[in-house]
């Protein structure tokens, strides 16, 4: 009767926001800590993605402060632990999504650990960009029957608002050009795209991009922690009737966010500083708006954004990891790392539950 065609329809509303909702996720990951003495700001972790940070500098409770995210990490999280919650979302890059994961937080916080691995290159405790290409060769074998793949992989990095191309061969002269989506669905027409089919190919391609990162930066400061470099994975598919999807997987490792004393830096380093803190900001801005559902999304006030903008809203799934360091000396920049993340959160602060 009426009654159960309301339910019904209720039922469909209610999911249709969870699929909304759902569209915007963020997640905390916590590093271990390098000091040994030093207490820790984390003060307590819920299972139902709460987390609550202490002020070191004040008396217990006052300096207590609530964040909620859809899911927290803490320092003992494995690789392993992290892909899986994130592996849905890779999966559905197979049935035609786009969808981006960033890494965001401070230099240090671990954001290359999470999306490539410790630093050193073992092919033990990879991150999630080995990962999810292994799992996308692996879908795509196991599909085999009714559908067929070809995936690519593009890997850049922005700098100063300019985009490069991290696998060029001329390494010289590499300013790439954003232009909008053709047929392809590239926005970065000139930018090299290798075909991969093994994770082998993938790991000899990340070495080359770590290379030619490397190579540009200056000696004394490592520039990579003051750029944005995007791997960017596209999935052609084709069913047996000819039916094609086309859909693409961007992996973002941000600059570092930590504001640098305006006092202190000048000329090279106050620019760089600039663009990251404009370009970071325009993201944020982006993804609140997204979350807002506002009409006016202003993907266009940053090369980033620009890059990302058809995998950014509409029916693309987006994931953002905040880093942070548990130091007490990081304790502003973790408090407004989890500020800038709450605030692209879709999780509504107030339905923690204090088991403590
Ligand atoms: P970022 O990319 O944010 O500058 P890194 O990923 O380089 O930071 O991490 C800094 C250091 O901490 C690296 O040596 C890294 O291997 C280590 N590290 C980061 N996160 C973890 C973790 N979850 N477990 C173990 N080591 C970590």
């Amino acid at each position: 009767g009426g009654y159960h065609r309301v339910v019904e329809e209720n039922r469909k509303l209610y999911n249709m926001v969870q699929d909304l909702k759902g569209n915007i996720r963020v997640y905390c990951r916590i590093r271990p800590s390098f000091q040994a003495e030093s207490k820790s700001v984390i003060d307590f972790i819920g299972e139902d993605g709460s987390l609550f940070i202490l002020d070191p500098s004040k008396a217990l409770k006052d300096g207590r402060k609530l964040f909620q995210f859809n899911r927290v990490f803490g320092p003992n999280a494995s690789q392993d632990e992290v892909f899986k919650d994130t592996q849905p979302l890779i999966r559905s890059v197979m049935d035609g999504y786009n969808v981006c994961i960033f890494a965001y937080g401070q230099t240090g916080s671990g954001k290359t650990y999470t999306m490539s691995g410790p630093s050193g290159g073992t092919s033990k405790d990879m991150g999630i960009n080995y990962l999810a290409l292994n799992d996308l060769f692996r879908m795509s074998n196991g599909r085999k029957d009714i559908m067929t793949y070809n995936i690519y992989v593009q890997m850049v990095e922005i700098y100063n608002e300019q985009v490069r191309d991290l696998l060029a061969e001329d390494k010289t002269e590499n300013k790439l050009e954003i232009r909008s989506c053709n047929d392809d669905g590239l926005s970065l027409p000139d930018a090299t795209l290798r075909s991969v089919t093994s994770t082998t190919d993938v790991l000899t391609l990340m070495k080359l991009g770590e290379v030619n990162r490397a190579v540009s930066s200056t000696a004394l400061n490592n520039r990579s922690s003051r750029s944005h470099s995007v791997l960017t994975v596209h999935v052609h598919g084709k069913d047996t009737s000819g039916n094609t999807i086309r859909s693409c997987l961007h992996l973002v490792d941000l600059a570092g966010s930590e504001r640098v004393d305006k006092s202190e830096v000048t000329g090279e380093r106050l620019k760089e500083a600039q663009f990251i803190n404009k370009s970071l900001s325009c993201l944020g801005d982006v993804i609140t708006a997204l979350a807002q559902k506002n009409s006016h999304i202003p993907y266009r006030n940053s090369k980033l954004t620009l890059l990302l903008q058809d995998s950014l809203g509409g029916h693309a799934k987006t994931l953002m990891f905040a880093h942070v360091s548990p130091e007490a000396d990081s304790f502003g920049e973790t408090t407004s790392t989890l500020k800038f993340a709450q605030r692209v959160s879709t999780v509504e602060l107030g339905a923690a539950r204090m088991n403590k």
